[in-house]
C-alpha cells in the first residue's frame, strides 16, 4: 500500500469510527435516558386527585391538557395541529336518571327488574326521553352478521321496533373451536360495539347484552360503571338517531329469569346458539322501560405535539395513549374519584418520556414524530375514533401507530406482549428492539378477552394505518410467568376501573422503563425509514391501506 495515503485513509477512519460511535451513542443515551423517575412523578401528577380522575369536559380535563401542553412546550415540541396543541372534540354528554325499570309482560305474569343490580340502559341518540313500550323480545343468539364466516344471527328475521336479547363474544370463544370464527381468539363482532352496531342496523328499537364474566372479561362492576352515569358520545349530523333507542346489558340471573318466564332455558338456549344453523327464537314477551335524560353538548381535546423530522417531515410516527379516566362519582360511598393511575396515566407520563428522549438526539429522526394524548377511550375510543375520521396528518403518510394503554408495573420481563401479533409488518421491528434487550415478543395471552378492539389503536387500524398495541409482557424475570398473571389477575378484579386504580410508590417500574425504551428504538428506526409498513396479507385493515397508499402515489 502506498504509505501517501494511508495518512489521509487513517484519518477518515478514524474520524468515521468516531462519528458512528458518537452517533450511537447518542442514540443510546437518548434511549437510555428513558428513566423511572420522572416517569413515576408524572403518573403521580396525572393521577393525583387534584386531577380529579381526568375525566372529558371537566376541571380534571383542563389540568390535564394543561400539564401536557407545558411539558411538550418545555420539551421544545411544537403544536401538532396547527397553531395549537390541541385538537376539539365535539361530544354530547347523556345522563339517564337512575332508578329506570325494566317490565318484563308475558301473557300471564309481568316482572320489573332493577336499574344497575339487575340490568344497565342508555340511549346514545340526543334526546331527553327515550323509550321501549311493550316491544316485543327476541333472543337472536350472537347477534353476529359475518358473511365471511357464514353466520347470519338475523337471518328471515325482521325486528324493527323489537327488542333483542343477544350474548357476549362469538361462538369460537364459546365452543373453542378453532374453525368457528377465530377459535378462542375473539374477533371484532364479540365486541358489545359490534352487537350495538348491527343491531341498530336491523333496526331494532332495543339492545340487550347478556352478561357473563368470563366471556366479556370483566365482572358486573366494570358494566354497572360504565353504563351509568354521565355517558359521553361523538355526535353525528343525525344527532345519532340512527342508532338503537334503548342500549343495554342484562345480569346473567336477569336472563335466566326472563327466559324462564317464556318457558325457556337460558343455558340451553346460549349452547343451541353457538352452533351452525342456530334460528332466533322470539320470547313472545314485551320489554317496556323509560329513560329520561339530561343532554348536555360538550367540547373535549386531543393534544397532539410534534417534533418535525429532520428529512421527510411529511412522514409520520404516531405514538399514542390516552389521557381520560372516568372523573369523579360524588354518588359514590367513600373514595369517589377514578384515579386511573395504572390506566392510564402510566402511559400518558410516558408520552412525556419518549418525547424528551427523541429531543436529546442530536437531530431529530428523518420523519416527524407525534405524540397524540387522546382524549375519551373509556368512553367507547372516543378522541381516537375522532382523530381516524379526522386526521390532521394525512393517513396514507403516516408510517405507523404505537399504542400504550396500561405499562407494566411488576418489574421487569423476560418478554413482552403484543396485542394483535401477526397482523402487520410491525411485528418485525419490535422483534428486533426486543432482540436487543434479550427478550422475546409473545402474542396475547388472552385474546379471548378482544384487548384489540379495546384500546385506541384500534380506529386507526380501521383506517388501514399499520397500529400496535405492546403491552406488559408475562414472564416476570424474578418471579416468572404464574406470579405475573395472577398479578395482572388480580389487578383486573381489585381495581381495574375503580377508584382504587391509584398510584403505588412501590410499583416496580424497571420493567416500564425497558418496555419505553424498546419502544423509543422501534419508533427510532422507523422513523429513519423510508418504506410504508402495511398490514400482513388476510387481515381485514389492508385493503383500506393498500388504496389509500395506491392514492397517495
Ligand atoms: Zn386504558
Amino acid at each position: 500500500m502506498n504509505k501517501k495515503i494511508i495518512g489521509p485513509l487513517s484519518v477518515l477512519i478514524i474520524f468515521g469510527l468516531w462519528c458512528c460511535t458518537s452517533e450511537e451513542k447518542r442514540l443510546r443515551s437518548a434511549q437510555e435516558s428513558v428513566a423511572a423517575e420522572k416517569l413515576a412523578a408524572d403518573t403521580k401528577i396525572l393521577a393525583s386527585d387534584e386531577f380529579e380522575g381526568r375525566a372529558p369536559a371537566s376541571v380534571g380535563e383542563e389540568k390535564t391538557v394543561q400539564f401536557l401542553e407545558q411539558e411538550f412546550q418545555k420539551l421544545g415540541l411544537k403544536p401538532g395541529n396547527g397553531q395549537s396543541f390541541f385538537q376539539e372534540i365535539p361530544m354530547v354528554v347523556i345522563t339517564a336518571e337512575p332508578g329506570a325499570k325494566l317490565e318484563i309482560k308475558g301473557t300471564k305474569e309481568s316482572t320489573t327488574f332493577a336499574y344497575k343490580n339487575d340490568f344497565v340502559a342508555l340511549t346514545e341518540r340526543v334526546l331527553e326521553e327515550v323509550s321501549l313500550a311493550d316491544s316485543e323480545i327476541v333472543f337472536a343468539g350472537y347477534g353476529i352478521v359475518a358473511p365471511e364466516f357464514n353466520w347470519n344471527d338475523y337471518q328471515g328475521l325482521d325486528v324493527r321496533g323489537k327488542t333483542v336479547v343477544v350474548l357476549v363474544n362469538d361462538p369460537g370463544y364459546a365452543t373453542e373451536d378453532p374453525t368457528l370464527f377465530s377459535g378462542r381468539t375473539m374477533t371484532y363482532y364479540g365486541r358489545w360495539t359490534y352487537k350495538y352496531e348491527e343491531a341498530a342496523r336491523q333496526g331494532a328499537a332495543g339492545i340487550f347484552i347478556v352478561h357473563e364474566t368470563g366471556p366479556a372479561a370483566y365482572p358486573w362492576g366494570v358494566v354497572e360503571n360504565g353504563w351509568t352515569g354521565p355517558k359521553f358520545s361523538l355526535t353525528s349530523e343525525d344527532n345519532n338517531m340512527s342508532r338503537c333507542a334503548v342500549e343495554g346489558w342484562l345480569q346473567l340471573e336477569t336472563a335466566r329469569k326472563i327466559f324462564e318466564t317464556a318457558g325457556l332455558n337460558y343455558d340451553e338456549l346460549r349452547t343451541a346458539a353457538s352452533k351452525r344453523g342456530f334460528k332466533a327464537v322470539p320470547l313472545r314477551l314485551r320489554a317496556s322501560l323509560r329513560l329520561k335524560n339530561s343532554v348536555k353538548k360538550v367540547t373535549s381535546r386531543n393534544v397532539v405535539a410534534l417534533l418535525p423530522g429532520s428529512e421527510r417531515a411529511d412522514e409520520y410516527i404516531i405514538y399514542l395513549s390516552h389521557w381520560d379516566h372516568f372523573g369523579t362519582n360524588p354518588a359514590l360511598e367513600g373514595d369517589k374519584i377514578f384515579n386511573g393511575a395504572l390506566d392510564n396515566a402510566t402511559g400518558t407520563a410516558a408520552l412525556i418520556e419518549l418525547a424528551g428522549a427523541f429531543k436529546k438526539l442530536n437531530r431529530p429522526p428523518h420523519r416527524s414524530i407525534i405524540f397524540l394524548a387522546v382524549t375519551g377511550e373509556e368512553q367507547g375510543l372516543l378522541g381516537s375514533e375522532y382523530y381516524a375520521a379526522h386526521p390532521i396528518y394525512p393517513t396514507a403518510k403516516t408510517a405507523a401507530v404505537i399504542n400504550m394503554d396500561a405499562l407494566n408495573v411488576y418489574g421487569r420481563m423476560k418478554d413482552i406482549t403484543v396485542v394483535g401479533y401477526g397482523l402487520s409488518d410491525l411485528d418485525q421491528y419490535i422483534e428486533t428492539a426486543a432482540k436487543e434487550q434479550g427478550r422475546t415478543v409473545n402474542p396475547d395471552p388472552t385474546p379471548e378477552k378482544g384487548s384489540y378492539f379495546r384500546s385506541d389503536h384500534f380506529p386507526f387500524a380501521k383506517q388501514g394505518i399499520p397500529a400496535i398495541y405492546p403491552s406488559a409482557g408475562t414472564d416476570s424475570v424474578e418471579h416468572g410467568k404464574e406470579w405475573t398473571l395472577a398479578q395482572r389477575e388480580k389487578y383486573t378484579a381489585e381495581n381495574y376501573h375503580k377508584p382504587s386504580d391509584e398510584f403505588d410508590p412501590k410499583w416496580d417500574l424497571s420493567g416500564a422503563i425497558d418496555d419505553l425504551r424498546l419502544l423509543f428504538k422501534m419508533g427510532y428506526r422507523l422513523a429513519m425509514e423510508s418504506t410504508f409498513p402495511n398490514w400482513k396479507e388476510g387481515t381485514p385493515y389492508k385493503a383500506k391501506r393498500d388504496a389509500d397508499l395506491a392514492k397517495a402515489r
